[in-house]
């Protein structure tokens, strides 16, 4: 079995924490025991703080013109696709996402490089017009060191996400993963290097939430935060962003449903519908939760729906199954806590998990609940696992009404063959994106994400994450007559 001892990459330099103090990984498919990362403190984030302030502040990076930071991130792509195969294997037995997945999730890290790679030189300010005599000028410059912290769900893809706008920028950036994920980014960082992106430009520094990650978010020396995780971290890295006087994008995860209309085209929909919850295990953040069903055509989509969980099968990554196991016994636990709050009378089906599967793993069955009440906790908590609930409607009006009544408020679905209907509900929905007879559409890089209430605040993906890493001079010019 592959065993990998990683990094940190502080200054453009690969070395341990200061303390020499590692942290355990394990194998999510197996239970057992794949490498270790740095368990990296206070001190360390200072370092690489310190090492992306020089970065920005007189080092070569902020030298670089757009066009040379984009070529940068191009290379850096370049290098993501030609090393697919094993940062494929290395993020599938990091996470126990099946490999086919993984391969999926490496070809989008790539893209993301690639597209603000092209979107570096191609974004800039603007003028507007004023009185007479002046010349109004509206910059674009780079806020300077930002922070990211990112979770364990989809690492590498977090990780090009929310650094690649940020270089393109122009800024320099330290990163955290999450001490469950951290081997793909730790390769990543061995690819920026190669690709030949200055000292301090990129730093990447594991160890635990509470020290490493909290030390981050605190930092006075950084000038943005970007987190990606749950709503409760999101609320205290927020709250010490604020202390620092500095802004900061909070991607904190949604209960987002699919809306399924009695004129729906169904056969299209099943299998989106069952995708949107068994992708990566059912822990995503825009997972398609929840789905609301009209009443007409409940018990028929619910019994075609239960047919196929039936069928569905969980097992170790490299088996390359229908899903694999859940990050960590944490997740396993807390997932099943939230099975043990549902009636039996409404467990709908149920998936298997495969015989070969090691005991030890962190398996949890692909269940179909329903009816579920719309105000009951599995309706209105964040489940994180392969947990689809349903919950019928009568009209449109309570579909808006089921639809929007969460806290969250990150994505959401509607099928529907009725062309103005489409438009009301997409109008009506609370949240940052709607998908309209399909739902996360093929990943999407150049989508502007991000949610409302307590899925988060703030836009990435997408061209909009070029203002989000940036901000506006106005310079004004008084030229005379
Ligand atoms: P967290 O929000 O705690 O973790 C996300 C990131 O924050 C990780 O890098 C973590 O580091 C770091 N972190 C943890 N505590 C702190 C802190 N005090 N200060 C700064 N950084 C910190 O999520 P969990 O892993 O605990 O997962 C719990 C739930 O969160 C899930 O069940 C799910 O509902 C939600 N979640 C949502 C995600 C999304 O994509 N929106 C992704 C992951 C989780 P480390 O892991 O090393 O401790």
């Amino acid at each position: 079995m592959l065993t990998i001892h990683g990094r940190n990459l502080v200054g453009g330099q690969f070395r341990p924490a200061l303390s020499e103090k590692r942290i355990d990984l394990v194998s999510p498919s197996s239970g057992r025991l794949i490498g270790s990362i740095p368990a990296s403190e206070k001190r360390d984030i200072d370092a690489a703080v310190s090492a992306a302030r020089a970065a920005v502040e007189g080092g070569t990076w902020s030298r670089q013109t757009a066009v040379e930071r984009g070529r940068l991130l191009t290379a850096l792509g370049a290098l993501v696709s030609k090393h697919a195969d094993k940062l494929a294997q290395i993020e599938s037995l990091d996470t126990g996402k099946p490999l086919r997945q993984a391969r999926q999730d490496i070809e989008l890290t790539a893209r993301y490089f690639e597209f603000y790679g092209g979107g570096a030189d191609k974004f800039g300010g603007e003028t507007l017009p004023y009185l007479n005599d002046f010349n109004i000028q509206l910059w674009r410059e780079p806020l300077g060191v930002t922070g990211h912290i990112i979770p364990w769900n989809y690492p590498s893809q977090i990780l090009a996400r929310t650094l690649a706008p940020s270089l393109a920028m122009g800024n320099a950036t330290v990163l955290k993963p999450a001490e469950d994920a951290c081997l793909t980014p730790i390769h990543l960082s061995e690819l920026a290097v190669e690709a030949g992106f200055p000292d301090g430009s990129i730093n990447v520094v594991t160890g635990s939430g509470d020290v490493a990650g909290a030390s981050l978010a605190s930092h006075v020396g950084i000038d943005f935060l970007s987190f990606t995780g749950s709503p409760e971290t999101g609320a205290s890295v927020a709250a010490a962003a604020a202390s620092n006087r500095i802004a900061c994008a909070l991607e904190l995860g949604g209960k987002s449903p699919q809306i399924v209309f009695e004129d729906a085209d169904l056969e299209s929909a099943y299998p989106v519908l069952v995708q949107a919850i068994i992708q990566n295990a059912g822990q995503t953040c825009s997972a398609g939760s929840r789905i609301l069903v009209q009443s007409s055509v409940y018990d028929l989509v619910v019994e075609e729906l239960g047919r196929r969980f039936a069928e569905l099968e969980a097992g170790p990554h490299d088996l390359d199954l229908d899903l694999g196991p859940l990050i960590s016994h944490k997740q396993k636990t807390r997932v099943l806590g939230y099975l043990e709050l549902a009636d039996q009378s409404t467990m709908v089906a149920q998936g298997n998990i495969v015989s070969d599967a090691p005991p030890d793993g962190f398996y949890v069955r692909p269940t179909l609940l329903g009816p579920i009440d719309g105000d009951s906790r599995l309706a209105q908590e964040e489940i994180f696992g392969p947990v689809l609930i349903c919950t019928p409607f009568s009209d449109e009006s309570e579909a808006v009404r089921l639809a929007n009544g969460t806290d969250y408020g990150l994505v959401a679905g509607v099928w529907t063959s009725d062309g103005s209907r489409q438009l009301r509900m997409a109008k009506a929905l609370n949240c940052g994106q709607v998908f309209i007879n399909c739902f996360g559409a093929g990943g999407g890089v150049e989508l502007p994400f991000g949610g409302v209430g307590k899925s988060g605040h703030g836009r990435e993906k997408g061209m909009i994450a070029l203002h989000t890493y940036s901000r506006l001079k106005t310079v004004v010019q008084f030229h005379g007559h």
